[in-house]
């Protein structure tokens, strides 16, 4: 909706815009016609009063001037009567042939006035003299009382017409004066053979005329079909003998003046009593109506010539104009179809942009683009953030050397940037380091992609993620699993020691056991054992308690270690007040040698003992083995030897040792 509207007001624009340029074209041409027409009307029309004025001049000067004329014109003015009349008469047989003559071109009326302004003689109206002239005719008036030559349009009692009325003389006193007029007729029938195809009217304001015809004359004259003001000649009234030849005016031409009575501009021209022109189209022809003012003797407006001409040039112009207007009528609907596609790429460009800019803003990785020198174009916040720089701070500046560090692992893969850029291909790293804006180095996990622009490599894009923390917890994780197998280690030793002494327990013996009689059924070699037990060891805790008891153990234990003196000699407790030795490659001698030497290093020691019914002192028994293995699994029987030698040593007093070899 918001383009349908758009796209209208664009149109409209584009649409008024050349619409206005063709329409000022177009008026700039209409008026530079019009005006040219103008200039033609005016130029014929001036030329032709011209015309008229040098054939009256000349006329005047040739015929009226002679002597033998102002001779009868004086004898008119100083005669009376009939004898008045009678020189009438012969002024006017004098001049008749000329005057006919004359009016076959250009002359209409001859008529010579007495010096006070009355008629002399109308060549045109015999039967009509001696009527004041003064108050209608202005040139007749000035032209005997200024003694000059008068020229111009003039309204009269009969007939209108261009007046030159030039003042005579006889003798060197004034006489009176004669006036050689033309009519429109003339100047329209002259008019129209300069152009043929405009047609000339004649309309006389009423006001300069109505009151100056005598009685009876305006019949001659009808309303103007253009306005009430403005009378015109009617044709079928006229009689030729005073008007000439009327050219009829057409029914046509009547109705189409009608059809501009309401015209406003018309009425605005006639106001003006200036010069103006209209075009009108009348049954689908266009025509130009050309109003010539004509002014009276007086200066004032007086009469319109109207040069009506039907126009193909406007015409064509106007036809011109339309084309051009639907031309660009079209153009502006071209232009309206490219704008609105243009909008809507650029709405969808948009659209995109934002979505773009919502994933790079939110996605919580960084983001960089640069351009194919590796010049930063775009940073999304999350980047901005992790480098501490600003957007414009970073932007336009080489990646490279702003913010990647150059690391012992990746010095020889150079920058990762350059190398998709060069490679055309995605470069993934686990850990490269960057830098930020306050020189901190932090590890960044990193994929860097190039992107192509029409064909041509013209970036990259990087993501980027800190793996400070990452890295924070792995190192975590490793302390906590380095812990947690010390912690499993001790756990297995605690699970294999016994609590008390820090001797092997019985579990961890029988596990030795197993691996030792295996070794010695490999070797083929004796694998000895002592059995070891406390004599009389319960009255010991009942004597001193417990606790000592228990320290007590300790000391044995201790006496013990230290008597069996090869590293490969295992002593683990093998429970309550019993311990044992398991001796590899070892003989029954050499082990009884030990287990001696445990007897007498502990009664060396004199740990007293009141409750020992043996004296004073703790004593030990032992019970000892050592056997070559024959059959891998009867380790048990290493055990039950021993045992039995322990229980002899016990059954024969005590505090001694007993050895005997089975196998032997
Ligand atoms: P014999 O000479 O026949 O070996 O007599 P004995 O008293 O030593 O043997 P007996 O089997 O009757 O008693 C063993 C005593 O050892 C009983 C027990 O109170 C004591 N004993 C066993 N383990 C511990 C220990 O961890 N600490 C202490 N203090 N005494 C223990
Ligand atoms: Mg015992
Ligand atoms: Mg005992």
């Amino acid at each position: 909706m918001r383009y349908s509207i758009k796209a209208i007001a664009f149109f409209l624009i584009v649409v008024l815009l050349f619409g206005g340029l063709v329409w000022s074209r177009y008026q700039q041409l209409y008026s530079q016609h019009l005006s040219a027409r103008e200039t033609t009307f005016h130029s014929s029309y001036n030329s032709i009063i011209s015309s008229f004025q040098l054939v009256a001049k000349t006329l005047a000067n040739e015929v009226i001037y002679q002597d033998d004329t102002l001779k009868l014109v004086h004898a008119i003015v100083t005669s009376e009567g009939e004898q008045r009349n009678y020189m009438r008469g012969l002024l006017y047989r004098k001049l008749y042939s000329t005057y006919t003559r004359a009016n076959q071109y250009s002359v209409r009326q001859l008529h010579f006035h007495f010096p006070d302004g009355r008629s002399m003689l109308r060549f045109h109206k015999l039967n009509k003299a001696d009527d004041d002239l003064s108050i209608y005719r202005p040139s007749v008036r000035i032209a005997n009382e200024q003694q000059r030559e008068v020229n111009g349009y003039e309204s009269g009692r009969i007939v209108h017409g261009f007046r030159n009325v030039y003042p005579l003389y006889y003798q060197g006193t004034p006489i009176g004066s004669v006036e050689i007029s033309n009519s429109f007729q003339q100047l329209r029938k002259i008019l129209m053979e300069t152009s043929s195809d405009s047609n000339y009217l004649f309309v006389m304001l009423k006001a300069d005329l109505w009151h100056k015809l005598a009685a009876g004359q305006q019949v001659f004259y009808r309303g103007s079909t253009l306005h009430d003001d403005y009378v015109s000649e009617n044709p079928h009234t006229c009689r030729h003998e005073n008007f000439g030849e009327i050219a009829e005016v057409t029914d046509d031409m009547h109705s189409m003046l009608a059809s501009l009575r309401d015209h406003q501009d018309l009425k605005d021209g006639l106001a003006s009593e200036g010069d103006f022109a209209l075009v009108m189209n009348w049954e689908k022809q266009i025509y130009s109506v050309l109003f010539h003012s004509v002014k009276n003797i007086e200066g004032k407006h007086a009469a319109y010539i109207l040069d009506i001409k039907p126009e193909p040039v406007i015409q064509a112009l106007q036809n011109d104009a339309l084309v051009q207007f639907f031309i660009a009528v079209v153009f502006a609907l071209i232009l309206v179809v490219f704008r609105l596609k243009l909008l809507l790429v650029r709405e969808e460009q948009k659209k995109t942009s934002a979505f773009l800019q919502t994933i790079t803003s939110y996605m919580g990785e960084g983001l960089y683009a640069t351009d194919q020198h590796g010049k930063v174009t775009f940073v999304n916040p999350e980047a901005s953030s992790l480098l501490d720089y600003t957007q414009n701070e970073v932007v336009g500046r080489d990646a490279h050397n702003l913010f990647h560090v150059d690391d012992e692992q990746h010095q020889d893969e150079g920058c990762v940037i350059l190398n998709s850029i060069m490679n055309n291909k995605t470069y993934k790293q686990e850990q490269v380091f960057f830098r930020d804006k306050g020189q901190q180095v932090f590890p960044v996990e990193l994929t860097c992609t190039p992107f192509n622009n029409q064909g041509e490599i013209a970036g990259t894009i990087t993501l980027f993620r800190d793996i400070s923390g990452r890295r924070k917890r792995e190192l975590e994780l490793a302390t906590t699993q380095r812990k947690l197998t010390e912690a499993n280690l001790s756990l297995s030793q605690l699970a294999s020691l016994d609590g008390l002494t820090g001797l092997s327990n019985r579990r961890t013996f029988d596990q030795m056991l197993i691996t030792m009689w295996k070794g010695a059924y490999r070797n083929k070699s004796n694998l000895a054992i002592l059995m070891i037990d406390i004599d009389y060891f319960k009255a010991y805790n009942d004597t001193y308690g417990h606790q000592q008891g228990d320290d007590c153990l300790r000391h044995v234990t201790k006496i013990i270690q230290e008597s069996c003196l090869r590293p490969s000699d295992f002593t683990a407790r093998y429970g309550g007040e019993e311990f044992v030795v398991l001796m590899p490659e070892t003989s029954l001698y050499d082990a009884s040698s030990v287990a001696r030497r445990i007897v007498n290093n502990l009664r060396n020691e004199k740990i007293p003992h009141s409750g020992s019914s043996l004296g004073e002192m703790v004593t030990l028994s032992i019970g000892v083995c050592s056997q070559c293995p024959e059959d891998l699994g009867d380790e048990q029987s290493l055990i039950t030897c021993a045992d039995s030698h322990l229980y002899h040593a016990k059954k024969a007093g005590r505090n001694q040792v007993c050895s005997c070899d089975l196998v032997g």
